[in-house]
């Protein structure tokens, strides 16, 4: 057994307007008050000061679900870290597949997100995982290996330790298709090696597996040796469901 505090995140995507995500967080705090684990919501832009200020005095993190690498700047329609520092915002993803899909986010951007998300001590939650074609070709280290040390090029060895790594491989993003207990255990033990043969202290950073997790699959899942925890897309909408997962750690 590892020592690794549980981390579950939910990921809202752009699902939620303020009243919804308001009605949300009163719904959940009630089911986890006695949970030890981490517990994070990523919101949209539009609700994150209103889950902020709903979640004040309880253990519960708020994080952005981007953000750009400037502090400022002639950059249309993004947002800084200190735009989100000045929220009490915790925790940034980054590198999510359905940027990396649908906005071009680029593992070059990526790591200068990663070093200014750290500069601004926003805990950065970085989405590694494969296409279903690159499994199939038997390239799924290869993908994970290269994201990493990308995504991670910019930052030193020391500075590893504060990130948090989720596993999404993106065949298993939304579709109802979860990793198997092999795979997902298989790939987060090779995300950690992958870690530790660059000199991070591995041991402590914290792995989470994301890819349609359920209440009924959380437990196996997150009983795997190194699987830190989930990030939770669907079933983080309702806050029963997104409380059983939590209960599951
Ligand atoms: C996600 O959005 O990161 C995710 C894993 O989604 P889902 O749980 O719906 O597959």
């Amino acid at each position: 057994m590892h020592s690794r505090t549980p981390y579950i995140a939910a990921n809202w995507k752009m699902h939620k307007t303020v009243a919804e995500a308001a009605e949300f967080v009163d719904a959940l705090l009630p089911r986890i008050a006695a949970t030890q684990s981490d517990v994070v919501i990523c919101p949209p832009f539009t609700a994150l000061a209103e889950v902020v200020e709903r979640r004040r005095g309880t253990a519960v993190k708020v994080a952005a679900q981007n953000m750009h690498e400037a502090d400022s700047g002639a950059f249309t329609g993004e947002v800084s870290g200190p735009m989100l520092v000045e929220l009490d915002v915790e925790a940034v993803v980054l590198g999510h597949s359905e940027r990396r899909q649908y906005f071009s986010e680029t593992d070059e951007a990526l790591a200068r997100k990663v070093a200014a998300a750290l500069a601004h001590e926003l805990e950065p939650i970085l989405c590694v995982g494969e296409s279903e074609e690159a499994r199939d070709a038997g390239e799924t280290e290869g993908v994970l290996e290269r994201q990493l040390q990308a995504d991670l090029a910019a930052i030193d060895d020391l500075a590893v330790g504060g990130v948090v790594i989720a596993y999404e491989p993106i065949w298993a993003i939304g579709t109802g298709r979860t990793a198997t207990p092999e795979q997902a255990q298989e790939a987060c033990a090779f995300i950690r090696d992958v870690l530790r043969a660059r000199g991070a202290a591995a041991e402590e950073v914290r792995i989470l597996y994301g890819g349609s997790v359920k209440p009924a699959n959380a437990a196996e899942l997150l009983a795997l040796p190194d699987v830190d925890g989930a990030l939770v897309g669907g079933a983080s909408l309702d806050p029963e469901e997104f409380a059983a997962i939590v209960d599951a750690t």
